[in-house]
């Protein structure tokens, strides 16, 4: 057992992100059959991402600030620190920062192993769009 180096902060890729954010690694797969990942995100007011799915689902905890969280179907969450989402694999998501606060998760998720559990990466989501799941 060891204490890990601290891995650099990355910040978000603006093909998978819209406004600020930026990722720290804490966790992937090193060998074997391995898949864990796991990451603290940490969104500035108003980013967040593309809309996106996950081939073997995923697994978001908020730390700080509030999130909110959107699927095709037009249901909007609104995530407070402590609370834990959890989107079942393939459904197209998104999720970042309220308008007005600095908003933190850490995501939980498994690497791909297949075609079939591939993530997939889609538009961004508009200005519009965000402004009707933060309530106008
Ligand atoms: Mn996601």
């Amino acid at each position: 057992m060891n204490i890990e180096p601290k891995s650099p902060t990355n910040k978000g890729s603006a093909d998978w992100f819209t406004g600020d954010v930026w990722v720290d690694p804490i966790a992937a797969p090193r060998d074997g059959d391995q898949r864990m990942i796991v990451g603290r995100v940490r969104f500035a007011p108003g980013s967040r991402t593309a809309w996106h799915a996950h081939g073997r689902g995923q697994t978001l905890h908020v730390t700080e600030g509030i999130a909110l969280l959107g699927t095709r179907d037009g249901t909007v969450i609104r995530a407070t620190p402590g609370q834990t989402i959890y989107t079942p694999p393939g459904e197209e998501h998104w999720h970042g920062a309220a308008p007005e606060d600095f908003t933190e998760h850490l995501a939980m998720l498994e690497t791909s192993n297949g075609a079939d559990a591939e993530d997939g990466w889609f538009e961004h989501v508009t200005d519009e769009d965000y402004r009707a799941a933060a309530g106008g």
